[in-house]
């Protein structure tokens, strides 16, 4: 029987897990919090270092369960000190995570599906097909893997401090997010959020508890092409900071780039951020506004984003366009995003231009994609009855 693993489970599943491998219900709280603590404060990737729990009880859980992260399959570390992973989980079905260290402050840029449903026509992944929705582990796991790569625990192999009750007590002592590699989390790799909200939801609270992870929700962003019915629902049950991607200020061409706008016009999507739960000066909405040569660049479209989102708590992150093989579009000039970029700063908003990090490596916003493809129903079948070899069926020829 195969182990399952610990990673991704919430707390009382955690507890539940470990009844069932026949662990006093009695001790089980207990036991979770110590586990909780090793695994997502020091990172522990076996129950070997765990000498506050006793060796019967390691040796339990060790032949029930497992702490495995995804496999890392190849790490490419850009000219600007950006990083990927390309992960693999399961059945060979591989997803990509990049980490983008900046003076200050580190962004790890995390997948929520292989593969992506929305099909924008500026962006890489979505030339791939969705494959499937992550899972709670696989999406934790990201971060896990970065934290492993940076040496990013705390302290990991160290005795952990008393635990006491309560899994988010808020008290994080050895946890001190200031001298953190990985300060910022963005679900802005691979896919959609909202449209595998359950488990993003799940991953999200184990990213933010408070005796763990412990990354606080005003660092974790949420990026969506605007699935306007799920974005009232992000605020109440996630609660972290939001990102649109907005892209055009009139329905004609955001259908156009952004095809998901079909379904949900601007006025829905506006009306969505104005009502965001928790939005306010002090927690802005971030627009993200990709700049693509001759399609969404002109000045009055600076001008008309400025009316648009009146009356948003805002920031406008513009994006210059980052290429890949076989793109329909080209980056704005230099000069014109500066003077669109002063259009909105002069109306009052920031209005950053995002510097292209890992170009190199294809890690900038937009270019990730997997081999992943999608297992044909036949090919399951041949797979679960022993006809071909898991390996066989992810990989696809460029
Ligand atoms: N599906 C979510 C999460 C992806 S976030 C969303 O759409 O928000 C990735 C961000 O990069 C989005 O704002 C996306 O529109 C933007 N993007 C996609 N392709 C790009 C490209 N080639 N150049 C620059 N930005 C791109």
């Amino acid at each position: 029987m195969d182990k399952t693993s610990l990673i991704g489970l919430a707390p009382d599943a955690l507890q539940a897990a470990l009844i069932a491998a026949g662990l006093p219900e009695k001790a089980a709280p207990m036991r979770a919090r110590q586990l909780w603590n090793w695994v997502y404060v020091h990172g522990a990737r076996d129950f070997v270092p765990m000498t506050n729990l006793a060796k019967d009880v390691r040796a339990t859980l060790a032949d029930s369960f497992t702490l495995a992260r995804p496999q890392v399959v190849t790490e490419q570390i850009s000219n600007d000190g950006t990083r990927k992973w390309l992960l693999r989980t399961g059945l060979g079905i591989e997803f990509e995570t990049v980490f983008i260290p900046e003076p200050g402050r580190g962004t790890l840029c995390v997948s929520s599906q292989v593969g992506c449903t929305l099909n924008c026509r500026f962006c890489h992944t979505g030339t791939q097909k969705l494959v499937r929705n992550l899972t709670p582990a696989e999406i934790v796991g990201q971060l896990m893997i970065a934290r492993d790569a940076l040496s990013d625990w705390p302290s990991t192999g160290a005795r952990p401090e008393k635990v006491e009750a309560g899994f988010s007590s808020g008290r994080a002592t050895i946890n001190n997010p200031s001298n953190r590699r990985i300060t910022n989390v963005v679900m802005m790799g691979m896919g959609e959020p909202l449209y595998n909200f359950d488990n993003v939801k799940a991953a999200l609270a184990i990213v933010a508890d408070g005796d763990g992870l412990a990354l606080s929700k005003r660092r974790i962003t949420l990026s969506t092409a605007g699935v306007v019915p799920m974005i009232s629902r992000a605020g109440a049950e996630i609660g972290s900071s939001l990102a649109i991607s907005l892209h055009a200020v009139r329905d004609d061409i955001r259908d156009v780039l952004v095809p998901i706008n079909r379904k949900y016009p601007l006025k829905e999507l506006l009306e969505a951020c104005r009502t965001y739960p928790g939005v306010s000066n002090a927690r802005r909405i971030t627009f993200e506004y990709v700049m693509l040569k001759g399609v969404n660049d002109s000045l009055p479209e600076a001008r008309e984003l400025v009316r648009l989102i009146r009356g948003v708590p805002a920031k406008i992150n513009l994006i210059p366009f980052n290429p890949w093989p076989g793109a329909p579009y080209e980056c704005s000039d230099w000069e014109r995003i500066e003077k669109f970029a002063e259009i909105v700063n002069r109306a009052g908003y920031a209005s950053p231009v995002r510097t292209p990090r890992g170009r190199d490596i294809m890690a900038a916003c937009g270019q990730l994609k997997s081999e992943s493809v999608k297992e044909r129903a036949s090919a399951r079948i041949a797979r679960e009855t022993g006809e071909i070899q898991s390996g066989q069926l992810a990989r696809m020829p460029h």
